[in-house]
């Protein structure tokens, strides 16, 4: 590894990483990124979608890209509301998806994060894997640069601090505590490998496009989070994310509920046959705006993961993460052209992200995942009214329909009228 001091520091070969190292690169800047995995993506987990836009932000048409690690383009995506033994979808399929700007892929991290970090050395920055950051140097009060856990000391203008949910360097940093369970949710995962015409069949799809679900209800056993299963090339990715809160209070190991959640009739037809290729599990940040720590301080950045910026109840986190890493790595280039690294000229980074989506988005569904809470319906009784509804909106039972209606008024006015109202008003913000 080089010695001499660089401009900035990224820690962390992530999406809000590799981002940040790309947009400093460019300029012309000295950037290094260290990632404690074997290789870029080696320990990453992820569902998986990628939303193309802010990507395309980044690599103009990277989509055209042969060698970009990218795996179906999504044309349908379906919401499924379980109990033990029935569903109500949701759902929307358009090729309007594919226009222009695809919307969204299905990858695999690993895959993916790979061909990512190329492009940033491609950009210029070195990028040295199998480096573990342990903690930051302080000169002055402000932080000149990194340690590793071999003892080695690299300094910069900057540190931004991408190395994820538990971002040790923000921690040594004294921007952020260490997660309680309630702020995180507790990701596992499994590849299913499965041929690509049995998926296309399965999911109803042409060939090479792909389709994503999420479930919830029933399925969640009690707990507040998602079951997910998508299309890859030639395999399924199935996973649930819940509180890691909830787990330890039900003492449900996430490895068992995915074994559980493979009986479930919806799930058991479309995985049936398939071989389990690999099994991962992860954390995500579910504290959101509330939790966000510090973004900036004199030489210190940080994005992503790290900074909480995940929007769970839209299953965003990766864009969020290449957006804030761009508008950090954009921030050090101001600096640099300015000379001055303090907090004071580092912080336009937060006026940079106030103008974006993510703020205004994190900001906006600061409240849902606390309302969702406060009324342990949503994870029984809404899922088993939708269900109970839809069995009397289907029934041809020689009733006359006035009585089906009377019947679903009954159902709803057992939990009032009123509540009804004020626990459904919330979840507005997660509908658009
Ligand atoms: C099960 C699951 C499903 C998800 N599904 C989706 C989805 O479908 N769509 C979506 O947009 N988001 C999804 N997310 C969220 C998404 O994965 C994250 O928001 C995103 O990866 C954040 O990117 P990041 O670069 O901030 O952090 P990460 O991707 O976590 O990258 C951090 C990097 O830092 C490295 N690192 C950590 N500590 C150190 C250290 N001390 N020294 C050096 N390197 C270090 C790590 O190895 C890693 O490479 C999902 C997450 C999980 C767990």
């Amino acid at each position: 590894m080089a010695d001499d001091a660089f401009d900035a520091i990224v820690v962390g070969a992530g999406p809000a990483g590799v981002s940040a190292a790309i947009a400093m690169a460019r300029a012309g800047l000295k950037v290094v990124i260290l990632e404690r995995g074997e290789y870029p993506g080696a320990k990453n987990v992820q569902g998986a979608v990628l939303y193309s836009r802010m990507l395309h932000e980044i690599i103009p048409d990277f989509w055209k890209d042969p060698e970009a690690a990218l795996e179906r383009p999504i044309v349908e995506q379906k919401t499924c509301i379980t109990t033990e033994d029935s569903w109500v979808t949701v759902g929307y399929r358009s090729q309007k998806f594919l226009e222009g700007v695809p919307n969204c892929y299905t990858i695999i991290r690993v895959r993916f994060d790979r061909w990512y970090a190329e492009k940033a050395a491609e950009a210029g920055a070195e990028v040295y894997a199998g480096v573990k950051v342990e903690d930051v140097v302080r000169e002055n009060g402000g932080i000149v640069g990194i340690r590793t856990s071999e003892g080695d000391e690299l300094r910069a203008s900057v540190v931004i601090a991408c190395d994820g949910v538990n971002s040790i360097v923000a921690q040594k940093a004294g921007f952020r505590k260490e997660l309680r369970p309630a702020e995180v949710a507790l990701g596992a995962k499994e590849v299913l490998g499965l041929p690509a015409e049995k998926i296309e069949d399965r999911f109803a799809l042409e060939p090479g496009q792909g389709a994503t679900m999420e479930l919830f209800g029933s399925i969640t056993e009690g707990m507040l989070g998602y079951v997910f299963i998508y299309t890859n090339k030639d395999s399924l990715s199935l996973g649930v994310g819940c509180k890691l809160s909830d787990y330890q209070k039900k003492g449900i190991r996430p490895s068992d509920h995915l074994e559980r959640v493979k009986r479930h009739p919806y799930i058991k037809k479309l995985i049936s046959g398939a071989k389990t290729l690999e099994y991962s599990a992860h954390l995500i940040p579910e504290g959101g705006f509330k939790s966000m720590p510090p973004l900036a301080a004199d030489g210190f950045l940080t994005a992503g993961d790290a900074a909480q910026m995940v929007n769970a109840a839209y299953r965003e986190g990766s864009n969020l993460a290449m957006t804030s890493g761009r508008l950090a790595g954009e921030t050090v280039v101001e600096a640099k052209i300015k000379g001055d690294f303090s907090g004071a000229t580092l912080s336009s980074y937060v006026d940079k992200l106030r103008r974006s989506y993510v703020w205004s988005d994190l900001e906006e569904v600061k409240d849902l995942e606390a309302a969702v809470e406060r009324s342990e319906g949503f994870l029984d009784f809404y899922p088993r009214l939708a269900n109970d509804l839809a069995y009397l909106r289907f029934s041809v039972d020689g009733r006359p329909k006035k009585e089906h209606l009377k019947q679903a008024i009954a159902l709803v006015r057992k939990r009032g009228f009123l509540r009804v109202a004020k626990e459904l008003w919330p979840i507005r913000k997660a509908a658009i």
